[in-house]
């Protein structure tokens, strides 16, 4: 599959719930909210890369796997 992300290339994780769970070479390993894939594509909106990877690496730097649930500042505008 493509990345959610950056559409570059990406192996998907089969996970439980509504949730997309990829792990991208470039971007990392996370997880964003099935709704939220979707209503990105009826919108045909698209992340913002930089920041979406930004995001990520101050996330792994948590616990677990960073999950996206909610995309505000990371658009592309
Ligand atoms: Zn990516």
């Amino acid at each position: 599959m493509s990345c959610l992300i950056c559409a570059g290339p990406a192996e998907r994780i089969p996970c439980a719930g509504s949730w997309e769970e990829c792990k991208c070479s470039q971007c990392g390993h996370y997880r964003i909210a099935d709704a939220l894939v979707l209503s990105l594509m009826e919108q045909g909106q698209i992340f913002d890369i930089p920041k979406v990877r930004a995001w990520l690496a101050l996330a792994h730097s948590g616990q677990g796997i960073p999950s996206i649930e909610q995309v505000e500042g990371l658009l592309r505008t």
